[in-house]
């Protein structure tokens, strides 16, 4: 089994155009990722499916898009402009600023081996940070003026509850869904895109209604559906956990909280929180907005303010656990090569095409331009097909197709499949179906 580093993955990506430090030339800001050509079309893809998930093959989870400003009450109801923030430690040796919290595994600045625990530099008492980045709305710039950029993209989906209500025919039990830029001034962004201060989170806000045994039910229900979900990813179980939070890390509203976590190089961490939240946020937005939140239940005739079940996964974690999953290193031929081993229907490209001459590019074009409106393709001629091969490998493309001379004459090319290496001839005439089958996923 391949023990991948975390700089096997920072360099792997740097190499292979998945990530790069944001505003590079400049010397980059510490926080900030851009994501290159093969990093945009796996993220898409990932997002493609917790959509398709999540709302298209649901009948009960409708999607929204809202904005990243939004009225500052909103966070004031929430609770964020108040209790969002990290307790922070200021070393007044080495003046690095650290996040109280995680003072062990930090890096003091002057001596890069060891703590600011351990360093004998001078430390601050802690203090509250709040973690929101502000901003201005307008041309004035004052008090009256100040807005946030979102730090989570739920709210606003309990701030328009209603208006999804009365415009769609979703009855509860239902959910909404968004996938959304969020922003948060972290102390101390770290271990590459997993914390960094401007990220994409995929959430989901499940509404109920508020009895402990329907919310309970309904709790128990997503974390064993969005557990699974990161399997149907291609993640190994085995690098998967599920950690129930003790009662002294739950917020006073929440009844149950649990996180899915992966074993990344740095160690075990959060990817995806599940929690069964009750109905605060629903009623605080109304106590603060001074509209009706009630939901009205024909059937029964009853009307309440409906429970939550919140699902909340980063877009960029979820990335960045894809990328350790799937790096290994194998040996082919004798030689080492780097493989990703991405699921087939998430792999930024599906299939790349490799004419065996440069002779045959015509046809092998042709070919390509016919998958493309059904795959993400590639075309590569240059170097030989071993150095195609490995190429390929590298930014974990599933299938090679060789168009080669005999092509020409009995329709036939030669499929090479990434993990094994193991190559068959397909008929022209079947190649679109056979890498269907292969590359579509079948939904769950
Ligand atoms: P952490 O304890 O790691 O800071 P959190 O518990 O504050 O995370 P939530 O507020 O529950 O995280 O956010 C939901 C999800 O959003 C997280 O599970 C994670 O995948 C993602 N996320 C949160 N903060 C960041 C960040 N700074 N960078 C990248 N992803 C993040």
């Amino acid at each position: 089994m391949t023990k991948v580093s975390m700089d096997d993955i920072v360099s792997l990506c740097k190499r292979r155009g998945f990530i790069f430090q944001s505003s590079e030339i400049y010397g980059g800001i510490n926080g900030f990722w851009d994501f290159g050509p093969m990093g945009v079309a796996l993220k898409n893809n990932i997002k493609k499916f917790w959509w398709q998930s999540m709302v298209q093959f649901r009948d009960d989870v409708a999607g929204v898009d809202t904005s990243i400003i939004a009225h500052p009450t909103t966070w004031q109801a929430s609770g964020h402009i108040d209790c969002f923030s990290d307790p922070m430690i200021d070393c007044k040796t080495c003046k690095g600023r650290f996040r109280a919290d995680h003072l062990e595994t930090s890096t003091c600045l002057n001596k890069p081996s060891q703590s600011p625990k351990t360093c004998g530099g001078e430390l601050t008492e802690a203090r509250a940070f709040n973690l929101m980045f502000k901003t201005f709305v307008g041309a004035n710039q004052d008090s009256s003026s100040e807005a946030y950029l979102r730090p989570e993209t739920c709210q606003s989906i309990f701030t328009q509850f209603k208006n999804v209500v009365t415009t769609s025919r979703h009855k509860v039990p239902f959910g909404i869904a968004q996938i959304g830029k969020s922003f948060r001034n972290e102390i101390t962004p770290r271990n590459f895109i997993f914390r960094s201060r401007e990220f994409e989170q995929m959430e989901m806000e499940f509404f109920v209604k508020p009895d402990p045994a329907i919310q309970e039910e309904w709790y128990q229900y997503w974390c064993q559906t969005r557990y699974q979900w990161y399997s149907a990813l291609g993640i190994r179980a085995d690098h998967l956990h599920k950690r129930e939070h003790a009662k002294d890390e739950l917020a006073h509203y929440a009844k149950g909280c649990t996180d899915v976590e992966y074993d990344f190089p740095f160690g075990c961490s959060e990817l995806e929180g599940i929690a069964n939240r009750g109905n605060y946020d629903l009623t605080q937005h109304m106590t603060f907005s001074k509209k009706d939140m009630n939901y009205f239940l024909q059937e029964t005739g009853e009307k309440f303010v409906p429970a939550v079940i919140e699902t909340s996964a980063g877009c960029d974690r979820t990335l960045l656990t894809v990328l350790c999953d799937a790096y290994h290193v194998d040996e082919v031929e004798g030689e080492s090569r780097v493989v990703m081993r991405f699921a087939p229907h998430i792999a930024p490209i599906s299939v790349a095409i490799l004419p065996l001459s440069k002779k045959l590019a015509e046809p092998a074009q042709k070919l390509e331009k016919s998958l493309r409106t059904k795959f993400a393709t590639d075309y590569d001629d240059s170097g030989s097909i071993g150095k195609r091969y490995r190429r390929q490998d590298e930014v974990g493309t599933p299938f090679c197709i060789t168009y080669d001379f005999d092509s020409e004459t009995d329709g036939h090319v030669t499929v090479r499949h990434r993990d094994t290496t193991q190559q068959e001839r397909v008929s022209l005439d079947n190649i679109k179906s056979y890498l269907e089958e292969r590359i579509e996923y079948k939904a769950i």
